[in-house]
């Protein structure tokens, strides 16, 4: 098995580290306090081509392998874990479900701007109801003047206080189940879709997380994504890929954690030796940088298979448990190591740490991806 990036791979990991390093990682705490992000970031990312990774060029993006996309939320992740979450709900949920079931005229009028930066996309599955089981939505559409109108609400939509456009998963034919699920494209601004307050979270504060209401919204029938009925199986498709970026958010957020805790423990000093001189802080550093390292080589399988368009949900599922669960692990070690100082604001571990809580909820819970785990393996085992 080979385990070396491809030189395409590293060049872009380098280019996304230097930026971020220089146009994210000065601003990260300052946004997380004003719990924002400045739309002229999306533009910068545009323009690097981090708004449309795996995009094909003809429509804008970058066209870059989804390992590389991967290793681009890493690295974002590590100056910053909000952006990372917006950048990937924008890229692999929003663009990515246009990309694979837009038609043409979509994919021009659509993902053009959303691949170039110019627009911010999001992407609404979950509902109050309907989180872990999200094909229990109650959202409708229904035929109406030529197109559909679609009532309900949607929870968490990430990204949703700016963005431009919206994925929006709806029941068309609430009889059949997941299979009654049809995606729509829905423009901001459209009469009876609003946009509820900002979530004041624990942690990923400067993404924005919304509800969104939708009263009698009239949306074209030029604007229905995919087949109708098959909302659902193309969302858990997105799902699979977006599973791959929580993994590698997690990733980046523990190594910045991780960093910071070696740099803490060779400077601070306890009776008289430094941090990094005491075998419980070692055992804590070298622990941390084996579950990183394991949790890469998840990732990396699961980007990899996701990328040769094989089956692999499983795979997807276990990185993301792994990767997630590990990154809490590694921001609570190097809170642990700052000791108190890791506990106020001024030291990002705290930062860190919040944020990586995240993971282990967003695109399916711990419990959800040990539920798909489980499931593949009891179906494939020989009697
Ligand atoms: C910051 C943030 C951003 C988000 N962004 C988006 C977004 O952009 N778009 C979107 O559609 N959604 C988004 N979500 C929603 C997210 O995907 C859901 O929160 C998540 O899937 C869990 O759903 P829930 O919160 O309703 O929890 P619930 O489903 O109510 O689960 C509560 C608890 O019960 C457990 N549980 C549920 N069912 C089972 C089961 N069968 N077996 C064992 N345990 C179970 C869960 O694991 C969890 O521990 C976001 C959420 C957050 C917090």
């Amino acid at each position: 098995m080979e385990f070396d990036l491809t030189d395409d791979q590293r060049q872009i990991q380098e280019a996304v580290r230097a930026f971020s390093a220089a146009e994210v990682a000065p601003y990260a705490s300052k946004w997380d306090e004003e719990q924002r992000l400045p739309p002229e970031i999306y533009q910068k990312l545009g323009g690097l081509g981090l708004m449309g990774m795996t995009v094909p060029e003809d429509h804008g993006g970058a066209g870059v392998d989804f390992i590389s996309s991967i290793l681009a939320i890493e690295e974002l992740a590590y100056a910053h874990g909000s952006l990372a979450l917006s950048v990937a709900a924008h890229n692999s949920l929003a663009c990515g479900q246009i990309e694979a079931s837009g038609t043409p005229e979509q994919k021009a009028k659509f993902l053009v701007p959303l691949a170039s930066g110019r627009k911010l996309g999001a992407w609404a599955l979950t509902e109050s109801v309907s989180g872990s089981d999200a094909a229990g939505m109650r959202s409708t559409a229904v035929p109406a003047r030529g197109g559909w109108e679609l009532n309900g609400s949607k929870q968490f939509t990430t990204n949703g206080a700016a963005a431009d456009l919206y994925v929006i998963m709806v029941k068309t034919d609430p009889a059949a189940g997941s299979h009654g699920i049809t995606a729509f494209i829905v423009e901001r601004g459209t009469p009876g879709l609003t946009v509820g307050k900002k979530e004041d979270k624990l942690g990923m504060r400067a993404s924005d997380t919304v509800s969104l209401t939708l009263d009698h919204v009239h949306v074209p029938s030029e604007n229905l994504l995919g087949q109708p009925g098959h909302g659902f199986i193309d969302a858990l498709a997105r799902l699979d890929r977006g599973r791959v970026g929580i993994g590698g958010m997690a990733i980046g957020l523990g190594r910045a954690a991780l960093d910071a805790a070696v740099a803490y423990a060779g400077q601070r000093e306890q009776f008289g030796q430094s941090l990094a001189s005491f075998q419980a802080i070692q055992w804590m550093i070298a622990d941390s940088a084996t579950e990183l390292e394991a949790a890469q080589l998840l990732v990396l399988r699961a980007a990899s298979l996701q990328q040769r368009s094989l089956p692999c949900t499983k795979e997807c599922a276990m990185a993301k448990l792994f990767a997630s669960e590990a990154g809490l692990r590694v921001t609570d070690r190097a809170l642990q190591i700052h000791g108190g100082y890791g506990y106020i604001r001024e030291t990002r571990v705290e930062r860190y740490f919040r944020d990586a809580r995240l993971c282990t909820i967003g695109e399916g819970t711990s419990e959800i991806q040990r539920l798909v785990i489980a499931r593949r393996i009891l179906e494939t085992a020989r009697p």
